[in-house]
């Protein structure tokens, strides 16, 4: 049976940094993936804008997470943009995210995982978490079967915390959760002929024949226009999603495409979107919310929005309350000039747990503070830092949470994290 130090559930934008930073602290890791590729809902799920890296006119997240945007970045030759490190940063929030060419951070991922020594198996789902002594008999089920590893420490970096469950540890997940998203590019029409109140008008007569639905375009009870200006994006809602579980999933993918199929006839029948074609359709639907681990801490909305410094906090954070309730609408409340939360290392321990971490959007918060946790530099950063305690505990003997601070921010900032 193969001994690992550390393993990596999900090979997302925090397990990616996870097992970067387990890896080069010199722990032997193991990286689980159910898919072909890296990047998780930053590559698959096709929303590959990763933000939100700096704050009120200064870089607030940085390290491996940072390190393989800019490789990315160099790779195509493009710039930063250009709101980088404007001060205003709780307006116009996209304009500081980080454009990145999805396949390309694929490559360089597997490129920089490969390098430091990372054993990465895709196609490989986790099946079983028996918990031993000194650690964990993982049952995994690959292409060839099911079998068993060893590791010393779990980080779950799965998303939905499914390796938590497995573990038999609490987790949280709200009665009703908010929309998925199937991201998709159009093209081949010229936007500028296009009569849009018009169109406006036709897709509302298509609403009340039941041929489509304002969530195939958008949020709200509009033509959101947006979509043809920026030929596609995120904008469907595909709406009473439970995206923690296989049927769930299952589910959401077919109610996502069924969305855009709807949308893609109703547009081709429209004046000056005759030769509209799909171009991109994403290869999963993109998940906003479905569990959070229960962690011995739990971040609120209230310390969020106070900009909390913990005691133990890791990195630190940054973006909106952005809360698509299916009920309510959409919820925001902006972070007041000058607030940088952080987030505790306990927030990514689950209550009562032994050699476990869990990492990501999945980070012990309420649901208003989880829609703005859940962004991708703050997932890069807890990853990176999920890896490093873990590293560190293994290395050691003792558990995640007994991990001497200091020695967990240093580790941090030797490989260019910011700790708070
Ligand atoms: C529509 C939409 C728009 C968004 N917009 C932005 C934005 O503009 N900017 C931004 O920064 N963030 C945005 N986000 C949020 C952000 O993209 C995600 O929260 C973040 O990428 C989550 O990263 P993660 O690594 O925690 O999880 P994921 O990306 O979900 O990665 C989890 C990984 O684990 C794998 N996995 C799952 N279960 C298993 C298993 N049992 N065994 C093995 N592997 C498994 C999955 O295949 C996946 O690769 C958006 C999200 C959505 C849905």
């Amino acid at each position: 049976m193969d001994l690992f130090e550390v393993m990596v559930i999900g090979g997302g934008v925090a397990g990616l940094c996870a097992a970067l930073q387990a890896t080069r602290a010199g722990a032997k890791t193991l990286l689980v993936e159910k898919n072909g590729l890296c990047g998780g809902t930053a590559t698959i799920a096709g929303i590959n804008f990763p933000g939100l890296f700096d704050a009120w006119g200064r870089q607030i997240i940085d390290g491996i997470g940072w390190e393989l945007i800019m490789r990315t970045l160099e790779e195509t030759g493009q710039a930063l943009p250009e709101k980088f490190l404007a001060p205003d940063s709780n307006r116009q929030h996209w304009r500081h995210q980080i454009r990145i060419n999805a396949l390309l951070f694929a490559a360089i991922a597997d490129e920089a995982l490969l390098d430091a020594g990372v054993d990465c198996r895709y196609h490989t789902m986790l099946a079983t978490l028996q918990q031993q002594r000194k650690g964990w008999t993982a049952g995994l089920c690959g292409k060839d079967g099911l079998y068993e590893v060893e590791s010393r420490i779990v980080i779950d970096c799965s998303g939905d915390a499914n390796a938590t469950v497995i573990a038999g540890y609490e987790t949280r997940q709200p009665g009703t959760t908010q929309p998925g998203t199937l991201s998709v590019y159009v093209d081949n029409y010229d936007w500028e002929k296009l009569d849009l109140e018009l169109i406006a008008g036709n897709f509302a007569a298509a609403v009340a024949r039941g041929e489509v639905e304002y969530c195939d375009i958008g949020w709200g009870k509009t033509f959101n226009a947006g979509f043809l200006r920026a030929h596609g994006s995120n904008s469907n809602h595909i709406t009473g999603i439970n995206a923690a579980d296989s049927s769930g999933k299952t589910r959401m993918e077919i109610a996502g495409r069924r969305s855009i199929r709807r949308l893609y006839r109703f547009l081709k029948s429209q004046p000056g979107l005759e030769t509209l074609e799909l171009r991109m359709v994403a290869g999963e639907c993109g998940v906003r919310e479905s569990r959070t681990i229960v962690g011995e801490e739990t971040v609120s909305a209230e310390d969020y929005l106070a900009g909390k410094k913990y005691a133990d906090a890791i990195c630190n954070a940054f973006y909106q309350i952005d809360l698509h309730d299916a009920d309510e609408g959409l919820v925001h409340h902006t972070l007041a000039p000058g607030i940088v939360p952080t987030v505790p290392l306990r927030a990514l321990i689950p209550k009562h747990s032994r050699n476990f971490l869990a990492a990501g959007r999945i980070l012990s918060s309420d649901r208003l503070a989880n829609s703005a946790l859940r962004v991708q530099a703050v997932c890069m950063a807890t990853g990176q830092a999920a890896g490093a305690a873990a590293a560190l505990a293994a290395c050691s003997g003792c558990q995640p949470g007994a991990v001497p601070l200091p020695e967990l921010h240093t580790l941090l900032r030797r490989h260019n994290a910011i700790v708070p």
